[in-house]
């Protein structure tokens, strides 16, 4: 049994029949990161010795025993790096393990490695990682997106058949899309944030990628629930989502916001997206025109509240407590200003100034309060569309990957990729990306769907039913044997 590129029952049940050892499935993933990180450059870290020690002590009756998984690299996982693609944390142990990393660990999942991010998850096509960009998959002169691209392409390659990101503003569901593969922002709060290094903590959320959602689903029952390491962890109940995916979805009522499909949209994506919503109209769907009125503020919204939240999350990096330490600063602030001005790359230097900008005395009022207001007025849109419909679907990206290099001196074209996903954040939703299609150019297209508070077992099933419908079986051409 070839095992890469497996999903995660798929593994889970020729490990529970002894058909395969969760060794060989560990050896089988560790060698494809291995030997395909030469192409795609989508781990920091691979962790052979600690990954097979690991699978040789799995219990074979724990949910998730023997499945290799990849880590983005901000997220502590302890005994490996955390360097957030930032020459600032350099060779950083972190001494604890994320929340997150701990329940997988407990049931019985193996870490092989941690993947490569746009630095301090900043960025819409990795290009911002210090430690050099992520090739896509499907065509290695375009971006994986961002700031996930690691962990994405690691999915879509056959690498692991999940892995763990970030979302901040669509860090997981943008390169989910632009990869391929399926994946999930859950509502804030769902799942811990503690051992996630901060970017904006009123938006950052732990997210995961795979191949269906019903393997985003039995990740999400593993990871998701309250946490007493983090106070925004709500205590709400976790259901058992795996179970909860099939069934009919006739008269489920699916919106339609009309309004997003117009200007900046590729062609190529909204003919697959309005295809994906034939398909939902065809399985019984209701399709329901719904309104976001103050979704076209969300992109100016997201870049203040999201710089004004990270210059103070990144205040830390100072060189006294993680990572690098600047030489030849014989003086204290000497050393901070130095420390920083080498050890930050040129992004997140931009977004330090900008959100120092809009806290400034003067500036907060205009631009941080205005931008808050705006939220709360997003999220009163969300709130007025959940009345008349189960869930939103909408492009998860403008347009498939694009080319290296094409956006890296654009910061706004850059920004304008995450023009579908921010709300979500904002809004404190949950969206989730699938895999809808291939370009003419064999680049894939997602869409997204977006639900209210908790409506998780909702976008699950739908989602399910999608794949079921039309399932999305094409493979990249770098992929694992
Ligand atoms: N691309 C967005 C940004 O650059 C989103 C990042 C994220 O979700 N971490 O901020």
């Amino acid at each position: 049994m070839a095992d890469n590129g497996k999903t995660i029952s798929e593994l889970a049940s020729g490990i529970k029949s002894g058909e395969i050892t969760a060794r060989a499935v560990v050896e089988s993933s560790v060698a494809a990161a291995e030997k395909l990180n030469e192409t795609l450059n989508a781990f920091l870290e691979i962790d052979r010795d600690g990954a097979t020690k690991r699978a040789a002590t799995i219990d074979s009756t724990s949910p998730l025993a023997g499945i290799p998984i990849a880590i983005k690299d901000n997220i502590c996982v302890q005994g490996m790096q955390t360097s957030c693609g930032s020459r600032i944390l350099g060779d950083y142990h972190p001494p604890y393990n994320a929340t997150v990393i701990d329940r997988l660990l407990s049931a019985g999942a193996v870490v092989i490695g941690k993947t490569n991010c746009d630095e301090f998850a900043m960025g819409s096509s990795n290009e911002n990682s210090a430690f050099g960009a992520v090739k896509n998959p499907w065509d290695t002169s375009r971006v994986p997106g961002g700031s996930s691209g690691g962990s994405a392409a690691a999915v879509a390659a056959g690498i692991v058949p999940v892995a763990l990101g970030s979302d901040t503003g669509g860090s997981v569901r943008q390169p989910a899309s632009l990869c391929g593969v399926v994946g999930l922002k859950p509502t804030y709060g769902r799942n811990s944030r503690y051992g996630l290094v901060a970017f904006a903590s009123s938006l950052d959320q732990v997210g995961i990628f795979a191949r269906t959602t019903e393997d985003v689903a039995r990740v999400l029952e593993i990871i998701a629930g309250r946490d007493l390491h983090d106070a925004t962890t709500a205590d709400v109940p976790v259901p058992d989502y795996a179970s909860q995916l099939s069934g009919d979805i006739k008269g489920a009522r699916l919106g339609f916001p009309k309004a997003l499909f117009g200007e900046g949209l590729d062609a190529e994506v909204r003919a697959s997206v309005e295809a994906a919503v034939n398909v939902y109209r065809d399985l019984g769907a209701e399709i329901v025109e719904v309104e976001l009125p103050h979704a076209q503020y969300s992109i100016a919204v997201y870049y203040i509240i999201a710089t004004a939240e990270a210059s103070s999350n990144l205040a830390r990096f100072d060189g006294v407590r993680y990572g690098f330490r600047a030489e030849d600063a014989p003086e204290l602030r000497q050393m901070y200003r130095k420390t920083r001005e080498e050890g930050f790359g040129p992004e997140v230097k931009r977004r330090i100034m900008l959100g120092t900008y809009v806290l400034s005395a003067g500036y907060y009022d205009a631009y941080y309060r205005k931008a808050q207001q705006v939220r709360s007025l997003l999220k009163q849109d969300f709130q007025k569309a959940f009345e008349r419909c189960d869930a939103i679907i909408t492009p998860t990206s403008p347009t498939p990957a694009f080319l290296l290099g094409e956006k890296v001196d654009d910061p706004l074209a850059m920004y304008l990729n995450d023009v579908y996903t921010v709300t979500a954040n904002l809004a404190g939703i949950p969206g989730l990306s699938v895999p809808c299609g291939l370009s003419a150019g064999r680049l894939p297209i997602g869409f997204q769907l977006l639900g209210g508070y908790w409506s998780e077992p909702t976008l699950f099933k739908l989602a399910h039913a999608y794949e079921t419908a039309q399932p999305f079986t094409e493979r990249p051409p770098v992929h694992a044997d």
